[in-house]
């Protein structure tokens, strides 16, 4: 089978995240009433995924550029090595061995620009860090272009439920282009193929945005569920962890409506998410109907907003958008 090789590499690298970054919030909810003001530990799960995930990619392929979200500097000051041990302390829980030098070269592996040409992996290692904060969901997002297509996507959730796979703690979907999409476990490799939901009446459909009204407009959301004769209130959830909500057909549309016009999105916060939806049968396009533009470098600059639908919803859907929001 064509990417089976990066569609293992890929799931390994994001299970071995996901199991980094749920321990290390559990220890930071362990600690019983939680400071708001605290950021180390998403700062800590951040840069320790990102160095598990290059790492693991790094070692099957080694020529391959990752456009990743963080960069070492900030835990190479001398008032931070507290939280460089921290990371050090989680990466080696997960990769045994690996020295500093080694961690700070695999954070920086992920320095790769990205755009039309050639062959890159782009990562998001902690999306949703505001729900990672707050005990709700949060993703580790992972996905392969080529030429500015998308080939392959994972997207590990370890804090949404595997319902039906016997109750197997986190979410773990993958999509290969024309392959399909499908779903496992964070603690068992055993998959199942997913679909979007088969409604094709708005008004019986499920429709999901940002937690962070500052992500997403709430308003807007509001106008337009009504406009549609929605029956059923948003579900307000972080991170792509809405993309799978859709791609397994739980959610039917997922709506990301700017809140400021200045604002572009980043490849890594939509591209894992993008294929999965698509190869589970729904389509993703931007408020305006076009395409998704991965070939860009590091965002979606030629793109506002997002549409995501099973796919029957969605000229119906984008329609009202556009009555609704004046880009
Ligand atoms: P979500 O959890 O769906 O709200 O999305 C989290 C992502 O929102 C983060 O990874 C950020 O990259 C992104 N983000 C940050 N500020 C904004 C903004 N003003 N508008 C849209 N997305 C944003
Ligand atoms: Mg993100």
């Amino acid at each position: 089978m064509i990417y089976e090789l990066e569609r293992r590499a890929a799931l390994e690298a994001v299970i071995k995240a996901c199991n980094l970054a749920s321990a290390v919030q559990a220890a930071h909810l362990a600690g019983g009433v939680l400071d708001k003001e605290d950021k180390s530990p998403v700062t800590v799960a951040d840069f320790g995924a990102q160095a598990v995930v290059s790492e693991h990619l790094a070692a099957v392929f080694p020529r391959d550029p990752l456009v990743g979200e963080e960069s070492s500097a900030l835990l190479r000051l001398p008032e931070n090595a507290q939280l460089k041990d921290s990371v050090l302390k989680h990466v080696r829980m997960i990769t045994p061995r690996l020295s500093e030098k080694d961690v700070f070269a695999a954070i920086d592996r992920g320095s790769a620009e990205g755009g039309s040409k050639g062959r890159f992996w782009t990562l998001d290692p902690i999306d949703g860090t505001k729900g990672f904060l707050r005990g709700d969901q949060y993703a580790v997002a992972l996905a392969l272009i080529e030429d500015g297509q998308i080939r392959l996507g994972v997207l590990g959730c370890p804090s949404l439920p595997l319902v039906s796979l016997q109750g197997q703690a986190g979410s773990v979907f993958v999509a290969v282009r024309g392959q399909g999409a499908a779903i496992t476990g964070t603690e068992q490799l055993q998959e199942r193929k997913i679909r979007v939901a088969d409604i094709a009446n708005p008004s019986d459909a499920l429709f999901c945005e940002s937690f962070e009204s500052t992500h997403s407009s709430h308003d807007d959301m509001d106008e337009i569920v009504k406009l549609l004769g929605v029956k059923r209130p948003p579900l307000r959830m972080d991170s792509q962890a809405k993309y799978g909500i859709l791609a397994r057909g739980d959610g039917t549309v997922y709506l990301r409506l700017p809140t400021m016009k200045a604002y572009v999105e980043k490849i890594w916060d939509h591209a894992a998410g993008f294929i999965l939806v698509e190869e589970a049968g729904g389509k993703v396009t931007d408020l305006n109907g076009k395409p998704l533009d991965f070939s860009q470098g590091k965002t979606l600059v030629k793109n506002k907003g997002i549409i995501a639908t099973n796919g029957k919803l969605h000229d119906i859907v984008l329609s009202a958008v556009q009555r609704v929001v004046h880009i």
